[in-house]
């Protein structure tokens, strides 16, 4: 056994992944061998309702480099990552994605990064393979918006597959935020950070663990976390209304006291109502979603409930000897 301490931490999130996850296993095993650095890989399991923890709990009976976090439930995908890098302890930690789209072979190129002295390497999709055209279109978007709305440069098109040196991951563990936007906070917390260009391949088997839904929830983590620009909008919208508003209520008493008629367009008042009304109600809908996350960080709740915890203890023992 390699009694050396661990130099690289690699954290695979894993949700339902009981048909990709023996490949994974064996990619990344022969990717970090090859390194010759001793390694650990942290296998968390988010509440999975497939063999994907029996299978996980298998390899890290056989294989002492594997540790293993297993989640009471579904927790997301960007706790579990939080989670492994809470329970990491290499010198560099690499986040990587269970379906093979985030390809293991990257990662000896973000360790040459490292080394060169960057504390953040974070991996750019230059191209995304096999993925339908409408997450494509999405994601473009998204990330467009969010580059323009917040005030932290959150790099265009990276996702969580990027390594993170100690002082970096440390970082980020001391954010205590509830409602996570791991590439965004990966940013905010500055230190050197530089991007290597990947092919994003398709994934491997199964299907995307991210239904619309959750990657709904994720774009509005990331815009709450970083803009404050969606409140002031309706600031701005409602300054719009009521100048149009009153130009209108002008027009109206002119043509009454100079033109002898009452203005016509009951409709068209009726319309400007009802559009007035949904863009309150949207306005409220923005606020929910701002008092909403500052009502979870208020309860302070911890981020993640453990229901097992496996292979760390061949660390302590080798830390005893
Ligand atoms: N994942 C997770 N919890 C979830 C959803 C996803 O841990 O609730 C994991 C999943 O197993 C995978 C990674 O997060 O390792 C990315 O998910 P996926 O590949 O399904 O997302 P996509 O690539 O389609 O955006
Ligand atoms: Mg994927």
């Amino acid at each position: 056994m390699d009694r050396r301490p661990v130099e690289l931490s690699v954290v695979v999130p894993l949700y339902n992944e009981e048909q990709v996850l023996p490949e994974t296993y064996k990619r990344l095993k022969q990717v970090l061998d090859s390194t010759r650095e001793p390694y650990e890989i942290i296998f968390v399991d988010d509440g999975s309702r497939d063999r994907t923890l029996d299978l996980a709990r298998e390899f890290c009976q056989t294989d002492e480099n594997i540790k293993l976090l297993s989640f009471s439930r579904n927790f997301g995908h960007q706790i579990a990552i939080t989670a492994g890098m809470d329970h990491s302890c290499g010198s560099a930690v690499v986040v990587i994605d269970a379906d093979l789209q985030d390809p293991p072979e990257v990662i000896p190129a973000m360790i040459e990064k490292w080394r060169q002295g960057f504390d953040v390497v974070y991996g750019r999709r230059a191209e995304r393979k096999g993925e339908t055209f409408f997450k494509k279109l999405t994601a473009k978007l998204f990330y467009k918006l969010l580059h323009g709305l917040s005030e932290v440069d959150v790099p265009l098109d990276a996702g969580d597959f990027r390594l993170l040196d100690r002082k970096a991951c440390d970082a980020l563990k001391s954010l205590p935020e509830r409602n996570r936007y791991v590439r965004g906070l990966a940013s905010w917390i500055g230190f050197k950070q530089t991007g290597i260009e990947f092919v994003r391949e398709e994934r491997f088997a199964g299907e995307t663990k991210y239904p619309l839904r959750k990657m709904l929830k994720l774009a509005a983590d990331g815009i709450t976390s970083f803009s404050y620009k969606p409140l002031k909008l309706a600031g701005y919208l409602g300054t719009v209304m009521i100048l149009a508003s009153g130009l209108y209520l002008l027009y109206a008493l002119g043509a009454r006291l100079f033109a002898g008629f009452a203005a016509p367009g009951w409709d068209w008042l009726a319309a400007v109502g009802l559009f007035g009304n949904g863009v309150t109600l949207a306005a409220i809908a923005i606020l929910g979603e701002y008092i909403g996350r500052i009502a979870d960080e208020a309860k302070a709740r911890p981020l993640y409930i453990l229901k097992e915890k496996m292979g760390y203890d061949v660390h302590a023992k080798l830390r005893a000897r």
